[in-house]
């Protein structure tokens, strides 16, 4: 999955520590990431293949995270070369782009990224916010709000019946491949009741025997997807939600699609009965 990236080793202490020549450069424009393209995957930029026009770089960035030695930091403006060969890719590439850990380095800085962005001023007071030099943490001088990372709780339901699993397609949006339930937690619910609730208000089913398989850091949404199988309890009919879902229906194990792609929780939960191991 994206966040299996061993034999790297991800370390994301926060730490007061400044770059030097070698550290990498995460640089975000809204959904775009800059990186250059070559046949061996995405390669970011480092401090010295863009410290020319951008000399105040080495001050004006945040730790971000390490990976094996290597140190990343966010960049929050920057001048390019006319003719660099650093672009700016959608960060959709880190779905499937390789190198799989440089892509995990990749949109969980777009999370940190984002956050940082959105939290530039006080939501309590409107003043600016100050970043503290020992944690990951964004404080109001004015007031003492303080803001850490938002990570959303969310389920992903592994719905099955006998020797069937319930697979469904999102209505709009932009993948429209088979999926699994899911939902946000709501506050005041235990995950468990997501899955409860979720069933019922997409398929308008009941279920049982509640089982935890696995979790997923997916910084595409700030998201900690917790991955659940559960059994029907009852009748089969499914009600669906046409605002969320575009279809709902139960598939024989023998007849699952094939997944190809190994990235998300969602299809090793898929996989995972396709192949008999639940
Ligand atoms: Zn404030």
């Amino acid at each position: 999955m994206i966040q299996d990236i061993q034999p790297h080793h991800y370390d994301n202490q926060y730490r007061q520590v400044p770059p030097d020549r070698e550290s990498y450069v995460m640089y975000y424009e809204d959904h775009a990431v800059l990186a250059r393209r070559t046949t061996e995957g995405i390669v970011f930029p480092r401090f010295r293949d863009l410290e020319r026009l951008n000399e105040e770089i080495y001050e004006d960035c945040i730790y971000l995270f390490t990976i094996d030695e290597d140190r990343y930091y966010l960049v929050q403006g920057i001048s390019r070369e006319p003719l660099s060969e650093f672009t700016m890719e959608n960060t959709e590439i880190f779905r499937s782009a390789d190198p799989r850990y440089q892509c995990f380095a990749g949109i969980t800085g777009y999370q940190l990224h984002n956050w940082y962005r959105n939290h530039k001023y006080c939501g309590r007071c409107g003043h600016l916010m100050k970043r503290d030099e020992k944690e990951r943490m964004l404080c109001c001088e004015e007031c003492g709000n303080m803001e850490y990372p938002k990570i959303c709780p969310a389920v992903i339901i592994g719905l099955t019946d006998g020797n069937r699993l319930l697979m469904s397609k999102y209505a709009g949006g932009a993948y429209k491949k088979y999926a699994l339930l899911a939902g946000f937690t709501e506050i005041g619910e235990t995950v468990e009741e997501t899955v409860r609730r979720e069933v019922m208000e997409e398929v308008g089913l009941k279920v049982k025997n509640i089982r935890y398989y696995k979790s997923q850091p997916w910084s595409f949404s700030d998201t900690l997807l917790m991955g659940f199988y559960c059994d029907l309890d009852g009748g089969d009919h499914i009600t669906l939600d046409r605002e969320e879902l575009a279809l709902a229906e139960w598939f024989e194990r023998e007849v699952i699609p094939d997944v190809t792609s190994h990235e998300s929780l969602t299809n090793e939960m898929i996989m995972r009965f396709k192949n008999g191991e639940v």
